[in-house]
């Protein structure tokens, strides 16, 4: 499933073919997603100019410009569990079976938004209101921005008796970190995900947060290299394959330190936890 660098790397590709572009046809093949596509969404955004590409939380954000008909709104694309988003050279071919969105830009490229399991979502908010849209209104601030410190993360889990791992599952609190993320950067900073939120004290929230940034910073660097799998015409490329260091490792020897420890996995709130009960208390 898509993470926060992976979205990033997508919206770094496809900005520089898209911002400034305008958008000519624009094709939808099935009524729904995960759920229904806006109203004749075809037509709405066919015609217009996208301002920009940018990304909050997982969500892929193409601002549009106003039209006589229309204020300024905006495209949001979120990737689901299986979705792409993948920009080609057009050469004739029809979609294929899983690609639901088809469109082509004023620059002679096209891009297609392919989605097997249909867990994607399409949107088109108003620019202006997209911060009330119950799927914004709520989050917290993004991870990588200065936002998100350990003063503003001691803030956000004050008392909180949740574990420290649910806690950064919890987009309310910081946005768009996933399981592998946070699974990774409780290892880096040496933090058990089992530690309750609210006994950390402001050195390991700081160490935390480092971790958490340098973890997805690093990523998102791996995945720069990776921004042409968007710009290929197969779309077949699959996402990075990153070498975590615990996420999906259980059993295997702790590889960042001499402690002795074994990987090992939990599971808390139905998701895994990865972790080395030595390193991380
Ligand atoms: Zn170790």
């Amino acid at each position: 499933m898509p993470e926060l660098p992976e979205v990033e790397t997508v919206c770094r590709g496809i900005a520089p073919h898209l911002a400034g572009a305008r958008i000519l046809r624009f094709e939808t093949r099935r009524p729904d997603l995960r759920a229904p596509l806006p109203e004749r969404l075809a037509e709405r955004v066919a015609g217009r100019r996208v301002l920009a590409v940018r990304r909050r939380a997982k969500y892929i954000l193409a601002d549009l410009e106003a039209t006589d008909a229309a204020e300024a709104e905006t495209l949001v694309v979120h990737l689901g569990m299986s979705g792409r988003l993948v920009l080609r050279q057009p050469d004739g071919s029809a979609p294929g079976r899983h690609e639901h969105i088809a469109f082509a830009t004023d620059r002679g490229t096209e891009f297609r938004f392919s989605d097997p399991r249909r867990f994607g979502m399409v949107d088109l908010l108003a620019t202006a209101r997209l911060g009330e849209d119950p799927r914004f209104a709520a989050l917290g601030p993004e991870p990588l921005g200065d936002d998100f410190s350990a003063a503003t993360l001691a803030a956000a889990i004050a008392g909180s008796r949740t574990s420290i791992k649910a806690a950064l599952l919890d987009q309310t609190r910081v946005a768009g970190i996933g399981n592998i993320y946070a699974c990774e950067a409780l290892y880096l900073a040496g933090i058990s995900p089992r530690r309750r939120a609210g006994s950390l004290g402001p050195e390991r929230l700081a160490r935390l947060v480092a971790a958490v940034k340098d973890v997805l910073t690093r990523a998102i660097a791996a995945g720069g290299s990776s921004a042409r799998d968007y710009v290929q015409s197969s779309g077949e490329a699959g996402w990075f394959q990153h070498a975590w260091a615990v996420y999906d490792r259980a059993g295997q020897p702790c590889p960042g330190c001499d402690c002795g420890g074994t990987v090992r996995r939990i599971v808390q709130a139905g998701r895994s936890s990865f972790y080395c009960a030595r390193r991380q208390r």
